[in-house]
């Protein structure tokens, strides 16, 4: 049976992708799509809306109104408005897949403590491939231990609120949590004038802001004479949208508790 899914953020850029990616799943359907109150397109057909001709879901103003007819709730917004579908769906007891990114880390904490009431999916990055990277950055950290010096680098397009990245700081926390550090204590991020010769813990982050670059991410093991690049291209929203639609397929009817994308494809 697919699982009925309710989108919110619906006109957003990755609203839209999702709404395309359910229509082409074979594991969910969508019965529902959220946007923000002050929207445009409050009332409008959300398959219209995604370039797909009328499906028949109109888009509403608030998750409440929605959520008895829906099992998995997507969310790719902005943090306030994830926490609040959060507490929503403790409430109803459906399942959450959040992409948004940009959590204060009091923000974070919040949500991951609501894992006690509420099966609540979180990756930074849905698509299949940097999830793999994020397997091969903690296999790769393990084996190259201490000796090399490593350092993030991420290019988003122009319109991009939050730096860096949210799949550069999962990467950054694979490498640090392979190696026994601390991200929040061993973290630079950018350098400028007299920063001093590198300190050897430290894991450097380098951000690129510009165009329609989708998301690139590159990790660096750097030792005297070779260098490792780990590197993943996103060319298409489309493989965060498939990724996602995957998670909330699997979340449908899962117990409460806090899964993410390696659960999902079975990489833990
Ligand atoms: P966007 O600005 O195009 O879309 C966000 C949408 O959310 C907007 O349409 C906005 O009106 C809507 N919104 C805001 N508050 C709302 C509310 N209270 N209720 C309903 N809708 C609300 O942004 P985007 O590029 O689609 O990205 C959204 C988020 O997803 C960002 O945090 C981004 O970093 C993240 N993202 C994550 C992944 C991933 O794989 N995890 C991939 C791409 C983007």
């Amino acid at each position: 049976m697919s699982a009925r899914i309710a989108v919110t953020g619906a006109a957003g850029r990755m609203g839209r992708m999702l709404i395309e990616a359910i229509s082409q799943s074979d594991q969910a359907v969508l019965t529902a799509a959220v946007e923000h109150p002050s929207s445009s397109m409050i009332g409008s057909d959300a398959g219209e809306l995604a370039g797909l001709g009328k499906n028949g879901v109109i888009i509403v103003d608030d998750l409440s109104k929605v959520l008895e007819q829906v099992d998995t709730v997507i969310d790719f917004t902005a943090p306030e408005a994830t926490l609040a579908n959060a507490v929503l769906c403790a409430q109803y007891s459906k399942a959450l897949v959040v992409g948004t990114t940009g959590f204060e880390t009091q923000q974070k904490a919040e949500l991951q403590a609501m894992q006690e009431k509420l099966a609540l999916c979180i990756a930074a990055n849905y698509s299949t491939g940097v999830n793999v990277c994020l397997k091969l950055l903690e296999q790769a950290a393990a084996i190259l231990g201490d000796e090399y010096d490593v350092e993030i680098y991420e290019a988003h397009h122009r319109h991009k609120v939050d730096a860096p990245s949210g799949t550069a700081l999962a990467m950054g926390e694979a490498v640090a949590d392979s190696l026994g550090r601390d991200l929040e204590k061993v973290a630079v991020y950018g350098r400028e004038g007299q920063t001093g010769a590198r300190d050897k813990e430290t894991i450097g982050f380098a951000t690129v802001r510009g165009g329609d670059v989708v998301g690139d991410h590159s990790v660096m093991f750097m030792a005297d004479g070779e260098r490792i690049e780990i590197s993943h291209k996103a060319s298409s929203r489309m493989a965060f949208a498939r990724g996602a639609v995957r998670a909330a397929a699997w979340m449908a009817g899962q117990q409460a508790g806090f899964y993410d994308m390696r659960d999902v494809l079975g990489l833990n």
